[in-house]
């Protein structure tokens, strides 16, 4: 059933990452999930869609959460059963004060370089549910769930 998320799903195979928070490791970083995902033969448009949503997350933390350093992005991808997947980004950078505000559209704290403030809003709307867990000083995890169709 389509955006039914079953968090306690048995996990068939998992992909784990760490990359430096270098503006080239976006384009990595999507890649690799996609050819993780491409197991499944899920269709182009839900490859694109899974892509788009990880590289806003990725996005993320080099331009946020390690913004004038360079820090640890962790990747943790997992397929699991009912064709789910789940992609869990992580970070130890500088975290987000006010998660509801900074998830939402048009919310940016970074209008100085022309965010526009929809990378949280896309990952929504290309995911089934999106959840992010952070702390000021700490860091942020943000995890997609992806439902692919048979
Ligand atoms: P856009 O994604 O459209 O370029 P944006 O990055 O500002 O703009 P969102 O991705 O929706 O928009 O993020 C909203 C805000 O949440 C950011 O401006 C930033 O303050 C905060 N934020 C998001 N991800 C992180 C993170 N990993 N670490 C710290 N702050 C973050
Ligand atoms: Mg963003």
């Amino acid at each position: 059933m389509r955006n039914t998320v079953d968090f306690s799903a048995e996990v068939e195979n998992e992909l784990c990452m760490t990359l430096p928070s270098l503006s080239v490791n976006e384009g990595i970083a999507r890649s690799a999930v996609a050819a993780f995902c491409a197991q499944l033969n899920p269709t182009a448009v839900e490859l694109a869609d899974l892509k788009c949503a990880v590289s806003e997350a990725v996005t993320n933390c080099i331009v946020h959460a390690y913004r004038d350093t360079v820090g640890e992005i962790r990747i943790v991808v997992k397929l699991c059963e009912g064709r789910m997947v789940q992609v869990e980004v992580k970070d130890r950078g500088c975290g987000i004060a006010d998660v509801k505000q900074a998830r939402q559209p048009l919310f940016t704290t970074d209008a100085e370089n022309e965010r526009s403030g929809m990378g949280f809003t896309v990952m929504e709307s290309f995911c089934d549910s999106v959840r992010v867990q952070s702390r000021v000083g700490k860091g942020t995890t943000v995890i997609l769930f992806k439902r692919l169709h048979r």
